[in-house]
């Protein structure tokens, strides 16, 4: 690279001029910039000075010819002493350039020929002097006074850059070059450690410091923490998170007396609600592994879910006293809490884990021994097609479904009730498969019946996430 060719263009102090090659030799920007400015400017000033020393004992023709390879014998003898005089020149010009630059050391070029600026620095048009000790200070304190209010172990800087930077970092940029946002990050990050005490995460940080150096503007993104478990819906009645009311969406009217909800409570709020209080998040978002209506129960080892609590201020609690808390609603119930991450979420919008169900069934019409039989053989291990139910039909893509139904078993209420206890897919509606819902789900019970069958209650007694 011509090195000439980028200072005459781009001043660049020591430091940026470094950081072209910064994924070179260990040795910091300033000392690998610094180096080659030297190494260059001493090879120009030597040769400076020996054609400076010949032209004193008047060998123009030497000079001449050592240093035009290329000259045409009439031309050059023409003009012999222009032709030095522009070496001379050419030669104070590159000197100029790396002066200009910084690199004041340099004795062949006097300071009238190069004036320099006090503050070099601040003409470097990559850095803009924002490493100056003045600069880093301002915005450490800054960042230190953002961050005393939140709990964290780990954070990470995120230096961003305004656009003319970014730009002039795509105009010089060479194969080994590294990004002033890089070193940004690293002197930044050094003396919040060192100021701190925390450690610097790359992968998954507590809070992340985004700082724009050029203007200071600095904010903070404080990762979400997860918390994971199951719950257990003890009545029915509730929805599995906030429903927001749907004449005023929330916003709170006459209809929902001014709660702005349509149910009362959910089993998020009712989890949520606790862990805000202790995290003292900005806002909560509940995942639950797939999800069970309004009027069913979520039974046995319950379903797993994870909560997100976002922009928190407290990090770490005592869960066991949140659970403890949350345990004494007497509607929802949580079991297994633990700490998690993102990817749970994730996990749990890919798995259709199978189900465990247990409904009541009424049937219009007495039933038989046999008749209970048979509704036993026909669903065992069968196949159900289903067609997107009726009552969801307004807010689901029209499809058929396939899932299998595994285990059934069933035992007598009286001569027109009976339970009905699945195992099957998840995904299958149970309320669907017990009515028909007019032939859209087959078979069906009140198919293999030939008679009219509905779903008094429905529990989920398990969600099948870790074994089948
Ligand atoms: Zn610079
Ligand atoms: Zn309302």
């Amino acid at each position: 690279m011509d090195i000439i060719g980028i200072l005459k263009d781009y001043p660049l102090c020591h430091r940026c001029f470094g950081r072209l090659y910064g994924k070179l030799l260990h040795a910091s920007n300033y000392e690998r910039g610094k180096s080659i400015k030297m190494a260059k400017a001493m090879e120009l000033e030597s040769k400076l000075y020996s054609l400076m020393e010949k032209y004193d004992d008047g060998n123009n023709e030497e000079i001449v010819k050592d240093n035009d390879t290329n000259h045409n014998s009439d031309a050059y003898n023409n003009n012999k002493e222009n032709h030095i005089d522009e070496l001379l020149l050419k030669i104070k010009e590159d000197l100029y350039y790396i002066r200009r630059s910084g690199l004041l050391e340099i004795k062949g070029i006097s300071e009238e020929e190069c004036p320099i600026n006090e503050n070099m620095e601040k003409n470097c048009p990559w850095c803009r002097s924002i490493f100056n000790e003045k600069n880093l200070k301002d915005i450490l304190e800054r960042a230190l006074d953002l961050l005393k209010d939140y709990q964290y172990d780990t954070f990470l800087v995120g230096t961003t850059l305004p656009k003319d930077i970014k730009k002039l970092e795509e105009e010089i940029k060479t194969p080994h070059m590294e990004s002033i946002r890089q070193e940004f990050n690293r002197v930044m990050g050094r003396l919040l450690v060192e100021n701190t005490g925390k450690i610097v995460d790359k992968q998954n940080p507590d809070i992340v410091i985004k700082i724009n150096p050029y203007n200071k503007k600095i904010e903070l993104q404080v990762n979400s923490i997860f918390i994971k478990g199951r719950y257990r819906k003890l009545i029915r009645g509730i929805p599995q998170t906030k429903w927001p009311c749907n004449y005023c969406r929330g916003k709170g009217c006459e209809r929902c007396n001014y709660t702005g909800k349509r149910y009362n409570t959910s089993v998020e709020e009712i989890i949520a609600e606790p862990f805000m209080e202790v995290f003292k998040g900005k806002d909560e978002s509940f995942h639950g592994a797939g999800r069970e209506d309004i009027d069913v129960r979520m039974l046995g080892r319950g379903r797993p879910f994870v909560l997100q609590i976002k922009e928190p201020k407290v990090r770490k609690a005592n869960l066991k006293e949140i659970k403890e808390k949350i345990n004494r609603s007497g509607s929802v119930e949580v079991l297994n809490l633990e700490y998690g991450n993102k990817g749970d979420v994730v996990f749990f919008k890919n798995e259709p884990h199978r189900k465990t169900y247990l409904a009541v069934v009424e049937c219009e019409e007495e039933l038989s021994d046999e008749e209970l039989s048979k509704v036993v053989e026909n669903l065992e291990n069968s196949t159900i097609h289903q067609r997107t139910p009726l009552r969801v039909s307004h807010r689901r893509a029209d499809l058929i479904r396939v899932r299998r139904v595994y285990d059934v078993e069933v035992n007598r209420i009286d001569a027109k009730t009976f339970e009905l206890k699945i195992h099957c897919d998840g995904g299958l509606y149970i309320k669907e498969l017990i009515s028909g819902d007019e032939n859209r789900t087959l078979p069906s019970v009140s198919e293999i019946l030939n008679k009219k069958c509905k779903c008094k209650t429905l529990d989920v007694l398990e969600v099948h996430d870790e074994d089948v």
